[in-house]
């Protein structure tokens, strides 16, 4: 039976904490290094449900992607949640351990685990690590499909493969488009739409889009000024999710290599905050369609209002 010194020398093997944004926070947050693992959860959010979820499993280690403190804290008192959160670690004697944009950039990281649930085929990063001299690593996973698809096709892809949550796959551009190469960011990608531009990708599959790049990606499509983009919005934790899985398989076969025997399992609590989604019932002012009364319910799986 391992102990979690070592347990965390393996993670860390596999997303080395220096590799980290400087404005990261990575790495153990609460555990006793002596400590022995037997059972490990991994999660996307370090919220209270997956808190619980882990003391219910009898886990002596979660592991998730977003950190708990991303700033420093002055307390950690159980009368806050994020205190709370550490209060019912340290009780429970379960460690907590961190991998954030260090797993995002690892090679496979997050985008690939991403590409890997859409059957994507990754062809490079999207942001390369110069520091990388195999170029494997970075940020964003530049991807081709074997067969084209249309953007409504690869977002039906999405919400089928991804788990599901209440927001869906949003699409910006045109729908009917043919893709044949998508670059896919897990989690904020609307800091990359440069990148996006200078790959020449078809599409752009990432989460948490605004309304302002969004826009502009668009009209400059219209301008003629690029290629045509095509945009995919999926919800942050969904597109995160999936390396879980992968992260889960990655120390699976460490613990068969080792002999450790540990019980590894993702959970599959959606911790996306979006609950609920309305899409709207009514046409737009712009379009000419029946009201709402007299039309038909819709039977568009990605609950688009037109
Ligand atoms: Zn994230």
């Amino acid at each position: 039976m391992p102990r979690l010194s070592e347990v965390i020398a393996a993670l860390d093997a596999l997303w080395p904490p220096e590799r980290a944004e400087g404005w990261d926070a990575v790495g153990t947050v609460c555990g006793d290094p002596d400590q022995e693992v037997t059972r490990v959860l991994f999660a996307v959010d370090p919220v209270h449900e997956i808190v619980e979820e882990a003391v219910k499993l009898g886990a002596d280690l979660l592991v998730t992607h977003h950190p708990l403190y991303l700033r420093g804290t002055t307390t950690v008192a159980a009368s806050t949640f994020k205190g709370r959160v550490v209060h019912t670690l340290i009780k429970n004697d379960i460690a907590l351990h961190v991998a954030h944009t260090n797993a995002d950039t690892a090679d496979p990281g997050v985008s690939d685990a991403l590409a890997g649930a859409l059957d994507l085929r990754v062809v490079r990063p999207l942001v390369p690590d110069p520091a990388d001299p195999t170029g494997r690593r970075g940020l964003g996973r530049v991807c081709e499909l074997d067969q084209p698809l249309t953007v409504r096709e690869l977002a039906a892809r999405a919400a089928e493969r991804l788990p599901a949550t209440a927001q869906g796959i949003r699409i910006a551009g045109d729908p009917e488009a043919l893709v044949r190469t998508v670059a896919v960011s897990g989690g904020s990608g609307d800091s990359l739409f440069d990148d996006v531009r200078a790959a020449g990708v078809d599409a752009f599959l990432t989460a948490d889009l605004r309304h302002h790049p969004a826009s502009e990606a668009v009209a400059r499509t219209t301008e003629g000024t690029s290629t045509p983009l095509a945009l995919l919005d999926a919800a942050h934790w969904a597109t995160e999710w999936p390396w879980c899985e992968l992260a889960a398989a990655q120390l699976d076969e460490i613990s068969d290599r080792e002999g450790w025997g540990l019980r590894v399992h993702v959970s599959k609590t959606v911790t996306d905050p979006w609950t609920a989604h309305a899409a709207s019932a009514h046409p737009s002012p712009a379009t000419t369609l029946p009201t709402s009364a007299s039309r038909p319910p819709s039977s568009d799986p990605l609950g688009a209002p037109n």
